[in-house]
C-alpha cells in the first residue's frame, strides 16, 4: 500500500517548475480529526499572472501538435493515475474524508474523463457546407479557445479537475487550475503526474491561494480566454458577473436541489437502494445527491421502513476504515448548514425516524449521523436548499402531476431522479422533469460519456459525452470566393 507522509508540504507548478518555497502558507486540515496534514503556498495576482504567461506562451506549440499526440499524453496520464490508484486515493481520504473506497472510485472516475477525452481529441470535425452562389465555398473550422483557468470545489478533488483538463488539453487549450483550498494535494498529485508523463511546460499549471485575488486575476487577464468552475452557485454568478468585462467564454457547474421520487408501481428495494447512494454518497456533499424524497402514498409506509432501516445501518467514521460508508462533514460551515436545516425541519414539525444529531469532535472535525426526517412540509429550508449533507426528507404525493410539480418547483435544475416500472409513466415524466441530468431507476447518472450539466440556475455547458469538448472549442467560419 502507498506510504504517504503525516506532512504534505507541496509547491505550486507554474511552467513546468515548482515554485513558492519561500512563500506564506496555508494549512490542509484532514477533517476527521482535524489535524494539519500538510501545507500549500500562499500564491497571488503576480504569479497568478506567471501561470497565465507560462499558459498562453505554451499554447501556440500545444494547439499545433496532432490531435493524436495530445491524445497520446491524456491516455498516458489515465494509465498513471490508475497504475497509482492507491496513493491518489489515499490523499483524496486524508485531505477531504470522503470513504476509501468511494476515493479509489472517483480515481477511476476521474482517470475515465482523461481516457475519454483522449478519444474526443481525434473527432473534433469541421464542416463544409454548400454557399449561397456557384462562386462561394464555405468552410467551418473548430479551433482551441486559448487559455483555460479552472477553478474547482473540495468534493471531488480529482474528477472535477480532469473533468476540465481532459476536454481543454484535447481540444488544444492550455490550463491553469485553481483547486479548493480543502484539497490542494490531490490537484497537486495530478500535477506530477502531467509532470512524469513529459506533458511540455506551461500546457497545466496550478495556483493555489486566497481564491478571490486569484479569480480576479484571472477575470482580469485577457490572456485567459475561458474561464470553467465547478462550485456553489453564489460564487458561479459572481463569477458570471465578472466575465461579462472581457466576454470571457464561462462553463459552469453549480448547485442542485435533486428531488428523488418513487411512484406507485416503483420496484421499491431498488429504489430503497438508489435513494441511499444518492444521498448518503460522499456524505450527501454532492450537487447530485438526492436532496428530497418524495414518496407516493400507496407505497409510503413500505418504502419509509426499508429505507429508515438501511440508513440506520450505515456506518460513520474514519474514512481509511474499509467499511466506513459515511465520512466526516468538511468543515463546521458545512455541519452548521446542516444543523440549520435539521432544526428548522424540526421547528416547522418534522419529526426524525432516523438519526438526527451531530458530532463535533473539534472546530476542524465535525460529523452528522445519517438522518431520515418524515412529516416535512414544502416550507422548510430543507425543501429548498441544497443541504449537502447526510439528511433525507421524505414528503408523500398522491397524483403524479403534484409529485412533478414539487420536483420542478426550484430555481434550480441539475439532477431529478425517479423510480417507475412503468415505460409510459416514466416517459411522460422523464420529459417533464426540468432537469439537465435525470436518472431513471439510476442514482449514479454520472459518467465520462454522457453530457453532465443543469439547467435554470445550476450552471452552463456541458462536460463528458460528444458535447463536454464543445465549450473548449471556438467555431470559425471561412468564407471562400473561386
Ligand atoms: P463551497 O462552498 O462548496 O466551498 P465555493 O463555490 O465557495 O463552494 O468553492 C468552489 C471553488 O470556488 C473553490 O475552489 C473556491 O476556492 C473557489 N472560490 C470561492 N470564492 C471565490 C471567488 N470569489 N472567486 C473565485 N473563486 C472562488
Amino acid at each position: 500500500m502507498a506510504k504517504i507522509d503525516t506532512v504534505l508540504s507541496k509547491l505550486n507548478y507554474i511552467n513546468g517548475e515548482w515554485i513558492g518555497n519561500e512563500r506564506e502558507r496555508m494549512d490542509i486540515i484532514n477533517p476527521f480529526n482535524g489535524e494539519t496534514i500538510g501545507s500549500v503556498p500562499k500564491m497571488g495576482p503576480h504569479e497568478t499572472d506567471m501561470a497565465i504567461e507560462a499558459a498562453y506562451s505554451a499554447f501556440s506549440s500545444w494547439s499545433q501538435l496532432p490531435a493524436q499526440e495530445r491524445s497520446r499524453y491524456l491516455k498516458k496520464v489515465a494509465d498513471i493515475m490508475i497504475e497509482n490508484k492507491e496513493e491518489l486515493a489515499r490523499i483524496m481520504t486524508l485531505e477531504m474524508g470522503k470513504p476509501i473506497r468511494e476515493s479509489r472510485g472517483e480515481v477511476e472516475y476521474a482517470a475515465s474523463f482523461l481516457e475519454w477525452n483522449a478519444e474526443e481529441a481525434k473527432r473534433v470535425y469541421g464542416r463544409t457546407v454548400p454557399g449561397r452562389d456557384a462562386s462561394q465555398r464555405i468552410t467551418i473550422l473548430k479551433q482551441p479557445v486559448g487559455v483555460v483557468a479552472a477553478i474547482t470545489p473540495w468534493n471531488f478533488p480529482a474528477a472535477m479537475i480532469t473533468r476540465k483538463m481532459g476536454p481543454a488539453l484535447a481540444a488544444g487549450c492550455t490550463f491553469i487550475v485553481k483547486p479548493a483550498e480543502q484539497t490542494p494535494l490531490t490537484a497537486i498529485k495530478l500535477m506530477e503526474y502531467c509532470e512524469q508523463v513529459g506533458i511540455p511546460n506551461g500546457v497545466v499549471n496550478l495556483v493555489t491561494g486566497n481564491p478571490a485575488e486569484i479569480g480576479n486575476t484571472f477575470m482580469k487577464n485577457p490572456k485567459v480566454r475561458k474561464i470553467t468552475f465547478t462550485g456553489s452557485s453564489a460564487v458561479g454568478k459572481h463569477l458570471i458577473r465578472q466575465s461579462a468585462d472581457q466576454i470571457k467564454k464561462i462553463s459552469l457547474e453549480l448547485g442542485g436541489h435533486a428531488p428523488l421520487l418513487v411512484f406507485e408501481d416503483a420496484d421499491i428495494e431498488k429504489a430503497v437502494r438508489g435513494a441511499i447512494s444518492s444521498k448518503f454518497r460522499n456524505a450527501g456533499q454532492t450537487c447530485i445527491c438526492a436532496n428530497r424524497i418524495y414518496v407516493h402514498e400507496k407505497i409510503y409506509a413500505q418504502f419509509v421502513n426499508a429505507f429508515v432501516h438501511a440508513v440506520g445501518q450505515l456506518k460513520v467514521g474514519n474514512g481509511f476504515d474499509e467499511d466506513v460508508q459515511v465520512g466526516p462533514i468538511i468543515n463546521k460551515y458545512g455541519y452548521d448548514k446542516i444543523n440549520r436545516h435539521v432544526q428548522d425541519a424540526l421547528n416547522k414539525g418534522a419529526k426524525v425516524a432516523v438519526g438526527g444529531k451531530g458530532n463535533i469532535v473539534n472546530e476542524h472535525a465535525c460529523f452528522y449521523q445519517p438522518t431520515v426526517l418524515m412529516n416535512v412540509t414544502p416550507d422548510m429550508l430543507i425543501m429548498n436548499e441544497e443541504t449537502f449533507g447526510p439528511v433525507a426528507p421524505i414528503q408523500k404525493f398522491k397524483q403524479d402531476e403534484e409529485a412533478i410539480q414539487y420536483a420542478n418547483d426550484t430555481p434550480y435544475g441539475l439532477t431529478a431522479y425517479f423510480y417507475t416500472e412503468s415505460v409510459t409513466r416514466g416517459t411522460k415524466v422523464m420529459e417533464a422533469l426540468e432537469y439537465g441530468i435525470v436518472g431513471w431507476n439510476d442514482a449514479l447518472p454520472s459518467t465520462a460519456q454522457a453530457p453532465f450539466g443543469g439547467i435554470k440556475e445550476s450552471g452552463i455547458a456541458r462536460e463528458g459525452g460528444s458535447e463536454g469538448i464543445e465549450p473548449y472549442l471556438e467555431t470559425k467560419y471561412v468564407s471562400m470566393e473561386v
